[in-house]
């Protein structure tokens, strides 16, 4: 049997009319002949109320207690999407990610999924099951606790079964209708494209654009599976969507494809740090084992052999990186004279596969951004994108901006 995977999000099960949606669409890939393996997030809000309940009992919580409690919210749609598949008479059940059993790394709140063995779920496939309904995001590690893929990871938990199993597509229906220029909440100009290459999707989606899970887009990218992204709202057309697919199968394409943005930066500079070799060693050292993801990194101009070593992370790690530094300082491992933290800064990018060839990108954002006022605090550049740390207050001016000068709105 040729065999699909659907992922539905959370907004797609918010409530038991939406599921009931949901499964009349996984009703009729089932009609058209396929074996369907669904995965589910929780009902919108429903993870963000357990991660709030977990930081309200422990600020500084169990990552294994963590992931015990907020992969709860998959396992409810999980069962309600089988019952609602079975209320149509199509076969179907649950799996939570241990029965199958999706086994991950031990990383929990973040974990990597590291094999999911296919034979349980075939031999019920072979029984006749149609529809196999997993809780998305979740999994187990070798000790045997729960562990969850980090926020989105239900996306990731589709693309995986899908290369495992072999599918023919894996399809990931949200709120929007597709993969667009930039965020369509943010900017009516917003333009869907029909085809995005995984090399940008990947850009944009480790740059914040939260559409797909960054992991997701490597996963796909690495096993070849083809990934359509496309509305569980609008009706059914086969054609509809975004496809994710590789550079080669794209004809045209704009110099930058899309503007990404990351809401919840913080800007963090330790002054006066020596200037010496082993000290960014010994700095990013310290935070990476703290738990924080420093993202960019400036050094700044010595003086009488010391600097001020900036770097950014997201706001909700500030605490960790406070911490971690703090401490470092107390076992002598680090020197600095304070920490100031700029909690109101934001990260806008633009990617786009064509800066390969093009040049004067750079200096055409700087432009934009400085025709509006915009002070740009810190920037990073790569391959095919460039990502500046700005004003929080300028986020959607400067996304307006960028999408403007490059003309997105625009076919290439
Ligand atoms: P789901 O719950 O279905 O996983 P998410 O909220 O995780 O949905 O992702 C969909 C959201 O991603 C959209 O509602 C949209 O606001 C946001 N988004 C950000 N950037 C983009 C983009 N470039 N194209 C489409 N959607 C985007
Ligand atoms: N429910 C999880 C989250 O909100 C996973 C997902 O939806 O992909 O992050
Ligand atoms: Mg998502």
């Amino acid at each position: 049997m040729p065999l699909l995977v659907m992922k539905f999000g959370g907004t797609s099960v918010a409530t038991l009319d939406r599921i009931r949606r949901a499964a009349k669409r996984v009703g009729r890939e089932v009609a058209n002949g396929y074996d369907v393996i669904v995965i589910v997030s929780a009902m919108a809000g429903k993870t963000n109320e357990l991660v709030g309940w977990v930081e309200e009992t422990s600020p500084l919580f169990d990552a294994r207690e963590y992931d015990a409690v907020v992969s709860s919210g998959e396992n409810v749609t999980a069962g309600l999407m089988a019952l609602t598949l079975q209320e149509m008479n199509i076969p179907a059940r649950s799996w939570q990610g241990w029965q199958v059993p999706l086994k991950t790394s031990s990383a929990h709140a973040s974990a990597r999924i590291e094999e999911i063995p296919t034979d349980n779920m075939n031999a019920k496939f072979a029984e006749g099951m149609k529809v196999g309904v997993v809780a998305g995001f979740q999994g187990i590690s070798e000790e045997g606790r729960i562990t969850t893929l980090g926020r989105g990871g239900s996306d990731t938990t589709a693309v995986a079964f899908a290369a495992a199993f072999g599918a023919e597509r894996c399809d990931i229906y949200t709120d929007v209708d597709g993969v667009y220029t930039t965020d369509p909440r943010i900017s009516d100009k917003a333009r869907k494209l029909d085809k995005i290459a995984f090399e940008e999707m990947l850009e944009l989606a480790s740059l914040g654009a939260k559409v797909l899970q960054t992991r997701s887009v490597e996963l796909a990218m690495r096993y070849k599976v083809p990934l359509r992204v496309l509305s569980s709202f609008e009706e059914y057309d086969p054609n509809a969507g975004t496809l994710v697919c590789d550079e080669e199968e794209i004809m045209e394409s704009n110099v930058v494809s899309g503007v990404a943005y990351s809401r919840d930066e913080a800007k963090v500079t330790l002054v006066s740090v020596a200037d010496r070799p082993g000290v960014a060693a010994a700095i990013f050292g310290t935070l990476s084992e703290g738990g924080v993801n420093v993202d960019m990194i400036i050094q700044n101009i010595s003086e009488e052999g010391r600097t001020d070593m900036t770097f950014s992370c997201p706001t909700n790690q500030v605490a960790r990186a406070d911490r971690a530094v703090q401490e470092a300082r107390e076992n002598g491992l680090i020197n600095y004279h304070d920490i100031v933290v700029d909690n109101e800064v934001c990260k806008v990018s633009v990617v786009g596969i064509g800066m390969r060839s093009h040049t004067g990108v750079a200096a055409k954002m700087f432009d934009a951004l400085s025709d509006e006022g915009i002070n740009i605090k810190v920037i990073t550049t790569s391959e095919i994108k460039i990502s500046v740390l700005i004003d929080r207050k300028y986020l959607e001016l400067a996304v307006q901006a960028l999408h403007d000068t490059f003309e997105l709105e625009k076919t290439a």
